[in-house]
């Protein structure tokens, strides 16, 4: 991205701040940097947030990476900075190098540690507050091997986020066998049971807590007593989608997006013009006539996740598998069977509901 996009986009988004501001005055701006790797342009990084800072007084940063950069004077600025860092790490060496490799096929996993420990010796009170761990798992990850890691490495490993590999108009999956899959569902069950047992105890275990416990934190959280249309947007009645342009992705070309987890193939408007009200309509209208009509009489639209970035396609939103509104009932279903047997067997759910392992780890506050 040239800086002048950058610095545009940032110039656009802190105006347009200014206005949301007279509505709710405590909003504060948040600028994220996302990739690719974002750390392989740091020049740029480092002048978008220099120049953020000299035009807006308290802006808080945030930068998704997979930590081989994370040393010496980037490390310092990032510090310095106070940005809050997201580390993509999947595991245990033998898993994360699974998946994450230099183009040689050598494993990343002992670069990104030994970053880590570093960044945390020198800036422990930083690290502390700021930098969380991402997971990420696919059916060929060892998920119980993976939590007794995490587990061992708790205080230096915040977990923050544990996130299945999406495969939403991907082939990923195609790779695994229907015995793999059987063998990961085991391992999920199991995971399951320990930290039901963790629960049971009052122990905290935040790996397990994001991979198991999310879902039920949805369901607890779940407003009952409010009507279910005060609850959504009149022009976006269902599903979990955003407001387009609530949160804004810039490309490398300017163009802008609903989120950096969206395709390239529904901008929302560009740094020159900034939003542009009409193809937001169009995102709108289209969304909803393709994904959302018969979620109406549907029992879980309280819950259901999916959300322009889940179901964009190249020209339009699908539901991709065809059959995800069953698939997404029958689990929301088994979630709920899930709380209430741990309710009837006297669980203290309170920490699941005040998500107590995100609020340690600072970021989510
Ligand atoms: S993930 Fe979905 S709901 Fe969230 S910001 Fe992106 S498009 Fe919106
Ligand atoms: S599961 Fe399908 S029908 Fe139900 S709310 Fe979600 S998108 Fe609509």
């Amino acid at each position: 991205m040239e800086s002048s996009i950058a610095k545009e986009a940032v110039k656009k988004y802190l105006n347009t701040l200014k206005e949301t501001k007279r509505r709710n005055p405590y909003l504060k701006p948040i600028i994220g940097f996302y990739g690719g790797e974002p750390l392989l342009n740091f020049d740029l990084i480092k002048e978008v947030i220099n120049y953020a800072k000299k035009i807006y007084k308290g802006c808080f940063f945030t930068l998704t990476t997979n930590g081989i950069l994370l040393r010496k004077e980037i490390a310092d600025f990032l510090a310095q900075n106070e940005v809050a860092i997201a580390v993509s790490l999947n595991g245990q060496r033998e898993e994360h190098d699974r998946l994450r490799v230099f183009p040689d096929h050598s494993g990343s996993f002992d670069i990104i540690l030994k970053n880590l420990i570093n960044l945390s010796e020198k800036y422990s009170d930083y690290y502390k507050k700021f930098c969380s761990i991402i997971v990420c798992y696919d059916y060929g990850s060892d998920i119980i091997e993976m939590s007794r890691f995490f587990d061992k490495q708790a205080d230096l490993l915040k977990v923050a986020r544990v996130n299945m590999i999406s495969d939403s108009f991907g082939r990923w999956y195609k790779r695994y066998s229907k015995e793999d899959k059987e063998k990961f569902f085991e391992r999920m069950e199991y995971c399951k049971q320990m930290y039901f047992e963790h629960l049971k105890r009052g122990n905290e275990n935040r790996f397990l807590s994001a991979l198991i416990g999310t879902p039920y934190t949805l369901i607890l959280n779940r407003s009952i007593n409010i009507l279910y249309s005060l609850t959504r947007p009149k022009f976006l009645p269902f599903t979990a989608t955003c407001v387009p342009g609530t949160k804004v992705a810039v490309d490398p070309d300017g163009n802008l997006h609903c989120c950096e987890k969206m395709n390239y193939n529904f901008p929302i408007g560009n740094v020159q013009k900034w939003l542009e009200i009409e193809k937001i309509g169009i995102l709108v209208e289209k969304y909803n006539s393709e994904i959302t009509k018969d979620c109406l009489n549907c029992c879980v639209k309280r819950l259901c996740p999916l959300c322009f970035a889940l179901t964009a396609g190249i020209e339009k939103f699908e539901k991709e598998p065809a059959d995800v509104c069953e698939k997404i009932r029958k689990s929301i279903k088994k979630q709920f069977e899930e709380v209430w047997s741990l309710l009837e067997d006297g669980v203290d759910l309170f920490d699941i509901v005040t998500q107590k392992g995100y609020k340690q780890g600072g970021v989510f506050l």
